[in-house]
């Protein structure tokens, strides 16, 4: 008998887990994986995907508003919750399917169900047993939720994928990613909506100009901003709503249908058996690796949301890729963390990449920042207040652009173009050279000549 049923069992078939499992099969390994939940993980179930659609059918709100003004009239706009969310179950489904059969056609092995460790080589899921030369903790990670009194009547996104009905109104507790985003969904959806947030400024890790630009453009939307402000208690109140206590600058209860917490996640390691292979976790609880993904155990190696380095999908695949790589091509792959490009799908939408102005200042002394502000060419028909920004952050020594940031529609997509060149090190001079396409709002970045002054 062999001494390993498995070159490689992964745990969890998410974003990173499913890339890894697959190109370590295609690399000519027997690979396994064990998923207890769902196929792909957080981003295809509970994640970017469903989010996206949901941004998606908010932003019709507005379109069907502007829509007056470019000629079209008797739109009479009436929105079912149920029908979206059902829409959505239907292409995850989809999607569940489509992740299994491209793990299948791979050739590797799916276990259903949830896997513990025994020792550094051997898996238990349920009453079955697997031993593996190598174990991969691909488990991601789950929604943090501070203990205040009354945590138990909160959401958190996980819930809200499959709300039974969407309140009239709603608050949203948090200031990162997940908070600002669903803030926007919940405002076009119709929800009256607040944000509130501990600090003085949402998005703290972003461009400063960049939050307080987009705090404007989300209060312009309709969503109520409540900085400074700590949420003390939860109770529920004789009209079946939710109350809130409060304190910060303001009045000091909310009366709300729906909280939802948007705190952090954390990595998911509850009950994985790490002690008993002897993986050890750093002072934040993730899984210590080195920068071959190896941790303390030398047989397992982790990734993706559970090293909790980058709480992305690009980048647990990216790390998926370097692992399968390193085990079965010897090739001593690592990630490069540096110019992430990300976006934030608030209303409108948040591109960035590379350092912040304050960041870049403090890395590189003499940078020069290029601005510019303007109104959507879309809008100037349609009366909205909607404003773009743009910004590129020049390093003095070399001229070489290490930074982008933008907000407004589809920042996102033009980001993603724009961090090519970053990551490639483009030049402002080859910036300038650049011919734009014209009419967009992406040639700006190509036309910004003057430097700010500050
Ligand atoms: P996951 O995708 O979470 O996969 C882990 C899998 O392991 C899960 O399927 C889980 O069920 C399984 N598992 C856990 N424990 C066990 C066990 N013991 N046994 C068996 N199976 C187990 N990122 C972006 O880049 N863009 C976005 O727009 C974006 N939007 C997001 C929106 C929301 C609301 C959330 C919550 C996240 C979003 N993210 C986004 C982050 C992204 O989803 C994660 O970074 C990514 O999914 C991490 O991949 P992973 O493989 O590490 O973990
Ligand atoms: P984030 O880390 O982005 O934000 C957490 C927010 O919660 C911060 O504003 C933080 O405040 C606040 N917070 C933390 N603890 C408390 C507390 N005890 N009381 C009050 N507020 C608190 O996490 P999210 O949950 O928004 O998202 C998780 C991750 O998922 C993101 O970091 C991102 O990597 C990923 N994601 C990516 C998306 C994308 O790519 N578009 C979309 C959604 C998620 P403070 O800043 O003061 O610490």
């Amino acid at each position: 008998m062999a001494e390993f049923d498995y070159d490689l069992f992964v745990i969890g078939a998410g974003s990173g887990g499913v890339r890894a499992s697959r190109m370590a099969a295609g690399y000519g390994g027997r690979v396994g994986i064990a998923e207890e939940r769902y196929l792909g993980g957080t981003c295809v179930n509970v994640g970017c995907v469903p989010k996206k659609l949901f941004v998606y059918a908010a932003h019709y709100s507005e379109d069907f508003h502007d829509a007056h003004s470019y000629g079209w009239d008797a739109v009479d706009p009436a929105f079912t919750w149920q029908r979206l969310r059902d829409n959505k179950d239907a292409e995850i489904k989809r999607l569940n399917g489509i992740y299994g059969k491209l793990l299948a056609d791979a050739g590797v092995t799916l276990h259903e169900g949830r896997a513990r460790l025994l020792d550094a080589h051997t898996v238990a899921i349920g009453k079955a047993e697997v031993r593996a030369r190598h174990i991969l903790i691909a488990t991601g990670s789950w929604p943090y939720v501070p203990e205040i009194p009354g945590a138990q009547h909160a959401v958190t996104s996980n819930e809200m994928f499959h709300l039974e009905s969407l309140p009239s109104r709603a608050a949203v507790v948090g200031g990162g990613y997940i908070a600002v985003e669903f803030a926007g969904i919940l405002a076009g959806l119709g929800v009256t909506t607040t944000l509130i947030y501990r600090g003085p400024m949402f998005l703290r890790g972003f461009d400063d100009g960049i939050r307080s630009f987009v705090a404007e453009e989300v209060r312009k939307k309709g969503v109520e901003l409540r900085f400074d402000t700590e949420v003390k208690a939860i109770e529920q109140i004789a009209s079946g709503g939710l109350r809130l206590q409060l304190e910060g600058p303001g009045e000091s209860t909310l009366d709300t249908g729906l909280v939802l917490y948007a705190t952090g996640r954390r990595p998911l390691v509850e009950g994985l058996g790490l002690e008993n292979a002897g993986v050890e976790l750093d002072e934040r609880g993730a899984v210590r690796v080195d920068e071959h993904f190896r941790t303390s155990a030398p047989s397992i190696l982790a990734l993706g949301d559970v090293i909790d380095r980058y709480q992305l999908t690009p980048v647990a695949i990216a790390e998926g890729m370097a692992v399968a790589k390193d085990l079965f091509q010897e090739i001593p792959a690592r990630v490069d963390y540096e110019a992430i490009p990300t976006a934030v799908f608030c209303q409108p939408n948040i591109g960035t990449v590379g350092p912040t102005e304050a960041e870049a200042r403090e890395r590189f002394g003499q940078i020069e920042v290029f601005e510019s502000v303007f109104r959507p060419m879309k809008h100037t028909m349609t009366g909205s207040g909607e404003r773009t920004m743009m910004k590129l952050i020049v390093r003095g020594s070399d001229d070489r652009v290490v930074a982008a940031h933008m907000v407004g529609p589809e920042a996102g997509e033009i980001t993603q173009g724009l961090a090519v060149a970053i990551k490639a090190g483009a030049t402002k001079a080859q910036f300038d050279a650049t011919i734009g396409i014209h009419p967009t709002a992406a040639e700006e970045f190509v036309t910004m000549r003057e430097p700010v002054r500050r």
